[in-house]
């Protein structure tokens, strides 16, 4: 009775604690943070160069090696932004742009690059309220189209920045890079010519933005609040291929075990039971914490206790959020199949293939070979057709990190700012040569369904989220060379 009643006084104990952690975690600005006022004369005519931008088509394919139209787009942009192509050095390694404005060179620092791309995803016309390519603003001040939020809007804000500068005379110490890519939503060949373009000139960049996170009211449910959401870690990325084997032959008389249901029974064991390590790293455990203190609360007890309840997070989030997921462990997505030609014969050989995206606390081989090892168990060979490796984690605690918290504060007072793990992939990717803090963050408020409207349906940015995105780069310019 001694042992149930102290084991009872020592839950009670640990209650008391949880709860204590939990009320004493005390909500934060962000919760109540409004988005910053914005001239609406001002926001109207951001919103008009940003029209201009989208109505241009710019839809690339890796199967369409004319790049025409994307010289286009980038010839309509100087009577945009005059002042900027006057003042810049203008090229346009592998059909993208590069625009670069010398520093005055005093201050010694390595330049800053901000970047995008100006390619979009196909938009097939059904289901928009707008047309895609149409470019309307509506009466509610939205601006409509593909590309607005992936990224013609934050092209047009770095351009605009830039512009704004230069018209009230600004001249930086440190060169000042803009590139935007043609080939960014095939992972194609226009930002790795960027990048060599860089190298052949031996630049080194001090910082990068590029796309990558954005500015979200509840970004995840159930937590409260504006925040900037950045993106400091960049998966790897392979496609894999699993093969069956069998005797082929007439389907009337199949026997058992043939090359289909075993690719069958593979995927459905690789699903139900991930061989990947699932771990809270300290970059996923930061943006945790960060968010914790506006959480409602049985989330907020678990997440303000992971070092209690983290077994539980890891064992639950494939349920409950997969994006959260994924940024905790190596994901595989099965994607393509192939059996037999025939309605009624067995395939002698059957494939999957499966896309993997590579966490960086467990190396590609090991995840790699967890798979093989996996596939062996049902009869079926492995064949890596494409890998790349996690980019190098940015800092969340570095300088660069910290100039863009404080200037988010500065032009979204109240916000939060937290890191993220990107789970897709971006074309800051290859510049793990020319720079090691390449931050992936627009600085744009959207909304739930504006991010659910990238490469799908009804994709549209307000106007008054330019203006506050528009100074935020311009401050952020300043704030670097005066760092
Ligand atoms: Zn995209």
């Amino acid at each position: 009775m001694t042992v149930f009643y102290g084991v009872l006084l020592l839950l009670a104990a640990l209650l008391i604690v949880l709860l204590v952690r939990t009320a004493s975690m005390k909500p934060t600005p962000a919760l109540h943070a409004e988005p910053p006022r914005v001239d609406p004369a001002r926001a109207r005519s951001y919103a008009e160069k940003l029209s201009a931008m989208v109505r241009q088509e710019t839809v690339s394919s890796r199967f369409d090696p004319d790049r025409s139209k994307f010289e286009r787009f980038q010839v309509s942009l100087p009577s945009l932004f005059p002042k900027v192509f006057a003042a810049c050095e203008v090229a346009h390694p592998g059909a993208g742009l590069v625009l670069r404005l010398p520093g005055r060179g005093a201050s010694g620092k390595e330049p800053i690059l901000l970047m995008s791309h100006h390619d979009v995803v196909a938009a097939p016309e059904q289901g928009w309220e707008h047309p895609p390519f149409s470019g309307d603003i509506d009466a509610e001040g939205r601006v409509w189209g593909r590309g607005t939020a992936d990224t013609k809007g934050s092209l047009m804000c770095e351009l605009q920045a830039l512009e704004e500068l230069l018209e009230a005379g600004w001249q930086p110490g440190a060169d000042v890079y803009i590139t935007s890519s043609c080939t960014e939503e095939w992972s194609g060949d226009s930002a790795p010519a960027i990048v060599a373009y860089l190298k052949e000139r031996h630049v080194h960049l001090g910082m990068l933005v590029d796309e990558g996170g954005m500015i979200l009211k509840e970004p995840i449910a159930g937590v409260k609040g504006r925040y900037c959401v950045v993106g400091v870690l960049e998966k790897g990325y392979g496609d894999v291929k699993f093969i069956a084997r069998g005797k082929g032959g007439h389907a009337s008389a199949p026997g058992r075990n043939t090359p289909l249901p075993r690719l069958g029974a593979f995927m459905n064991d690789v699903e139900k039971h991930s061989p990947f390590r699932v771990e809270i790293t300290p970059a996923v455990r930061e943006m945790f914490s960060r968010m914790a203190p506006n959480m409602s609360f049985p989330m907020k007890l678990v997440f303000a206790n992971l070092w209690l309840f983290g077994p539980l997070v890891k064992k639950l989030m494939p349920a409950i959020s997969p994006a959260g997921a994924a940024m905790m462990q190596t994901t595989c997505a099965f994607t393509t199949a192939k059996g037999s030609d025939g309605l009624n014969v067995l395939p002698s050989e059957a494939y999957v293939t499966a896309n993997l995206r590579f966490i960086h606390h467990q190396p590609n081989e090991e995840s790699l070979a967890l798979l093989r090892k996996r596939a062996e168990k049902h009869g079926l060979e492995m064949e890596v057709l494409y890998q790349d490796h996690p980019c190098k984690p940015v800092d969340y605690q570095g300088a660069p990190f910290k100039l863009l918290e404080k200037v988010a504060g500065e032009i979204y007072p109240g916000y939060g700012v937290v890191p993220y793990v990107m789970t897709g992939g971006t074309d800051a990717k290859y510049y793990g040569d020319v720079c090691d803090d390449a931050l992936r963050f627009a600085p744009i408020e959207i909304d739930a369904q504006q991010y659910a409207s990238i490469h799908g349906v009804n994709e549209n940015l307000y106007a008054a989220a330019l203006p506050p995105a528009v100074d935020f780069y311009k401050t952020l310019l300043r704030a670097y060379d005066a760092n």
